[in-house]
């Protein structure tokens, strides 16, 4: 059993410490009040052969862990495009498809969104009206999604429709690479949230949207398939971003708590402060493992579905109460807007949420218990 890092992972995770530290935190407070991020490494996961570093869905964790330390926001632009946006390409593509896309993708000269949710089709996509309809070469797209993650920046979004409605998520649901700017392409204003402001948030529609057939993503009705399996990739690189994110509320409590004195000692020698350190601790430690070792059986090739849903729902979970020990610990000045650890707060409630909720998550896993066992 080795539970070290490969020497790449090393020196990609201290090269993103890195760009964090500098390029990122420091405008973090700007991010968030101006709503926009700077652009960064886009190809971590993609492999070589299609112009990218090669360094699997472990690369695209370590990243996103390390980008979320400086801020949530500019981690989950670089997802919408390097975990979900790009990665259906990867997953659902052909050959002819792969070859053309990812390279761009991978410098990012073309950047990606996902775009499955609809105002009725969220925990159950399987509910999308969207549709697509052939048209000779073409196909005619109509319909809306909404919530799309960085859904006005990106160049092309893979976008799930029906194409045939009798059959839906079962083989009745095909993915599209729309272009943006594609004729009758509308994007909506961006979405005003509680946290993560700095990570755009719009709605999509599409009014006659045509879009050649060398676009459509895959096989006819397999989309659905491309959708899931897109998102057990998203799920686990989430699950990174809530372990980047717990690690900074965790670190600036325990400078606090060193650091704040009640009763003429540090709050850090109270036992209360300590179980909480000590909760955050260990809740820590155990996402590491998951994702961890999710991130090998993926990169290995081995069904990790299941633990995805695992890690998505255990990282975003923990994160909550982390985040709120880590607002506890620092008093009345964790609920002020001048301490990060309040934006932290407000950052971290979404992820259990997104990609899923925590109760689809449990969905997701308990159907597999039931099918296979523990
Ligand atoms: C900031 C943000 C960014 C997003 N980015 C994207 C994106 O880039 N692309 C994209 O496609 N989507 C995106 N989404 C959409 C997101 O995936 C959905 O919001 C999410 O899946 C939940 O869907 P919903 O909002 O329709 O909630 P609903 O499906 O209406 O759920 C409401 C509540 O009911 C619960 N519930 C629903 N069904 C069940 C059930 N069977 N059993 C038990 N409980 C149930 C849910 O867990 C939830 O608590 C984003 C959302 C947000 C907020």
């Amino acid at each position: 059993m080795d539970f070290s890092f490969s020497e790449e992972l090393m020196m990609l995770r201290d090269l993103t410490r890195d760009f964090t530290d500098t390029q990122v935190r420091p405008l973090a407070a700007a991010i968030e009040r101006e709503h926009h991020v700077p652009p960064g490494l886009m190809g971590v996961a993609i492999p070589e052969e299609y112009g990218g570093a090669g360094l699997g869905e472990a690369g695209l964790c370590v990243v996103m862990e390390e980008l979320t330390r400086g801020d949530f926001a500019v981690a989950v632009t670089y997802g919408a495009h390097a975990s979900i946006g790009g990665m259906s390409v990867l997953v659902g593509g052909t050959e002819a498809q792969k070859q053309r896309f990812l390279p761009d993708m991978a410098q990012g000269r073309i950047l990606s969104a996902y775009a499955l949710s609809e105002a009725n089709a969220g925990s159950d996509p399987g509910a999308m009206t969207t549709t697509a309809v052939r048209d000779g070469a073409e196909w005619v797209l109509d319909g809306e999604k909404v919530w799309i993650t960085a859904g006005d920046v990106a160049d092309l979004v893979t976008v799930y429709a029906v194409t045939d409605k009798e059959q839906r998520a079962h083989g009745g649901v095909t993915a599209f690479l729309v272009p943006a700017g594609s004729r009758g392409f509308g994007v909506g204003k961006r979405e005003e949230k509680m946290g993560q402001k700095g990570s755009s948030t719009v709605t999509l529609s599409f009014d006659g949207v045509r879009v050649p057939d060398d676009l459509r993503l895959g096989a006819v009705g397999d989309g659905f398939r491309i959708a899931l399996a897109t998102l057990d990739r998203g799920r686990l690189a989430l699950g990174a971003n809530c372990l980047g994110c717990a690690r900074e509320a965790h670190a600036l409590s325990v400078a606090y708590a060193n650091q704040r004195e009640t009763f003429g000692r540090p709050i850090g020698t109270k036992q209360a402060i300590q179980w909480m350190l000590a909760d955050s601790a260990t809740e820590i430690f155990a996402m590491e493992g998951m994702i961890w070792r999710t991130a090998a059986l993926c990169d290995a090739g081995e069904p990790f579905s299941r633990q995805s849903a695992m890690v998505k729902l255990f990282a975003s979970e923990a994160l909550d109460r982390i985040v709120d020990r880590a607002v506890q610990i620092h008093g009345g000045m964790g609920y002020s807007a001048e301490f990060v650890v309040e934006k932290l707060y407000r950052d971290a409630r979404v992820t259990r949420i997104y990609e899923g909720t925590s109760e689809i998550q449990r969905i997701v896993i308990a159907r597999d218990v039931l099918k296979r066992g523990y």
